[in-house]
């Protein structure tokens, strides 16, 4: 050895952090370098001044016999002795994990050494270290295994390097089975999309990330098992590399089962979908107003089947008032307040809304409060709009059924009546004229009997269509018995009662029988005198009338002095 590698040698020596020195092979001090003293916190200086004892010495108990039985094996021909766990009390009282490195000085294989090298490092805080990752990655591993949600760690080289138990559960195979997994390895499950479309290998979220290095966030996932039926899990994904490097990554995926929120979900869905088509084939919409905020919501089903779109009509209720008829506007208010106050249980209406075209339709508006705030005022309220043109329309049909006569078109005799009281009723009110004209067909009796009763029918078909021809828009034709019939005419005198009588008997001429004989008939024409009932009126009438009869028939009879 140079002289200058000596030098070298023991500079690197002087400023080496692992204690380095010689002994003897009875562990007498030759030498020692600063770091040693340090180590055992003596000054730094001659050795066999500073370190007290021998190697042997600086250890206590099982330690210090550890160290004796090392040196025995170099003495009896080992050339090196590496001893690890060693324990010594440092001055200060800190108890110091070392590692003790010996060796052999020297080539003379067959004698015992004269000289050992002593190489002591303090493994103290790298053993901490070490004890603190074991620890920190048992009690991962522990998490981990105890986690409720599956949890699955895919190497780079796509193989399973870690997986818990509830990730075995829910891909259902075994711990074992999994663990030795690879990726191909999943290829016979059947992975399904939230609209359960059987993805394809590249589309899985594992395989994803695997390919693209893209994290997957809460996707749902299918997951048929053997007996066909599916289990629903959602799943996340996130990238392991080490930032900044195109080093292989790993892969980790954590899924829990979502199969009964999802089967809920959809159930609730498929509810919506059934409610909101019960709505549909019930010609229902509803409405939503929530008093504190202002907010109104109307159905969009309601404003489509008015021809609106949903942004038409805007959410605030005057937007619905203002599609009310303005007929119907202030009633359809005073209902609405009259329950808010609570002095109608109900609230309900028949209303015409306007369509987006312009025309109104009918709609059954009902609805009630169906929260309350602390101080016990209405907060919320909700309903339905109903479409009821249909309703409408029927009643109205019934209303033409219930006055109108089936044969011939003119109203019937009740409603005749109604609508006689009620004129005598205005005009005793009022003082306005009213006539009344009876008219009973002469000779119909021969009709039927030489041609039939349907020519007869046809015959009082004819004649009600030109009385009805002849009126005015506020007079009311009437069917008053078989072959008679009742006109009442509001605003009209005696002398216009007896002008309207005359030219419906010339009309009635135009109206033959099939031998051609032209059609006539008795009239009685009269107009209300002040005080008189419409029975009074009526009886009158009918004694002109037979008065006509009498007369030779083909003629009207009136009273003309009053
Ligand atoms: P007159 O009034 O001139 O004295 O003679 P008439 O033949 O009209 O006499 P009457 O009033 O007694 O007869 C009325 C007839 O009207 C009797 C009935 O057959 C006929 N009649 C009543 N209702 C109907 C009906 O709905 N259809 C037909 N075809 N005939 C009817
Ligand atoms: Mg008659
Ligand atoms: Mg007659």
């Amino acid at each position: 050895m140079s002289d200058e590698f000596l030098e070298a040698l023991s500079r690197a020596t002087l400023r080496a952090s692992v204690g380095i020195g010689s002994i003897d092979v009875d562990g007498r001090w030759l030498a020692c370098n600063p770091a040693l003293c340090d180590l055992f916190g003596v000054a730094r200086g001659d050795v066999s001044a500073t370190v007290p004892g021998d190697l042997p010495d600086l250890f206590e108990g099982e330690h210090r016999q550890t160290v004796l039985d090392a040196l025995e094996g170099l003495r009896r021909g080992r050339r090196k002795a590496d001893v690890r766990d060693l324990q010594c009390r440092r001055p200060d009282g800190r108890v110091a994990q070392l590692r003790l490195d010996l060796s052999v000085i020297g080539e003379r294989e067959e004698a015992a050494p004269e000289a050992l090298l002593v190489l002591i490092e303090d493994i103290t805080a790298a053993n901490r270290i070490q004890r603190e990752l074991e620890t920190s990655e048992v009690r991962l591993r522990s998490v981990i295994r105890a986690m409720a949600d599956g949890v699955l760690l895919i190497g780079a080289d796509r193989k399973v390097e870690l997986a818990n138990d509830r990730a075995a559960e829910l891909l259902d195979r075994s711990l074992d089975t999994l663990r030795a997994s690879s990726l191909n390895d999943f290829n016979d499950l059947e992975f399904l999309d939230a609209s359960g479309r059987t993805l394809a290998q590249e589309e899985r979220p594992v395989a994803r990330t695997v390919l693209t290095r893209q994290p997957q966030r809460d996707v749902p996932l299918g997951l048929r098992d053997r007996n066909g039926s599916v289990r629903w899990i959602e799943i996340s994904t996130e990238v392991i590399e080490l930032q900044g490097t195109d080093q292989p990554y790993s892969v980790v995926a954590t899924f829990s089962d979502i199969t009964r929120r999802y089967n809920a979900e959809r159930q609730l869905r498929d509810r919506e979908e059934q409610f909101s088509l019960v709505m549909e084939g019930a010609k229902l919409g509803f409405w939503d107003w929530d008093l504190e905020s202002g907010e109104f919501a109307f159905s969009d089903t309601a404003a489509e089947r008015l021809g609106y779109s949903p942004d038409d009509v805007a959410p605030h209720r005057d937007a619905l008032l203002d599609l009310v008829h303005p007929e119907d506007r202030q009633a359809l208010i005073e209902r609405w307040a009259a329950h808010l106050e609570g002095t109608k249980r109900d609230f309900q209406m028949d209303v015409r809304l306007q369509r987006k075209s312009g025309g109104y339709d009918w709609r059954l508006v009902r609805g009630r409060v169906v929260r309350r705030n602390e101080k016990d005022e209405p907060s919320r309220m909700a309903g339905t709009v109903m479409d009821i043109g249909e309703r409408k329309q029927l009643e109205a049909r019934l209303q033409e059924l219930a006055t109108t006569d089936g044969l011939t078109g003119a109203f019937n005799r009740r409603h005749g009546q109604e609508r006689l009281e009620a004129e005598v009723d205005q005009s005793h009110r009022l003082g306005h004229p009213v006539g009344f004209v009876l008219l009973d067909i002469d000779h119909f009796k021969q009709v039927n009997d030489r041609f039939g009763h349907g020519v007869g029918d046809r015959i009082l078909q004819r004649v009600s269509s030109l009385l009805r021809d002849r009126v005015r828009r506020t007079d009311t034709v009437s069917r008053w018995g078989g072959e008679e019939f009742a006109m009442v005419l509001p605003g009209t005198d005696a002398a216009g009662a007896a002008g309207f009588a005359q030219n419906v008997l010339d009309g009635m001429a135009v109206i033959e029988t099939p031998d051609g004989v032209p059609l006539s008939a008795s009239l009685g024409a009269v107009s209300l005198r002040k005080d008189e009932t419409a029975t009074e009126l009526v009886r009158r009438a009918d004694r002109l009338m037979y008065r006509a009869k009498q007369s030779g028939r083909a003629r009207v009879e009136v009273e003309l002095d009053h």
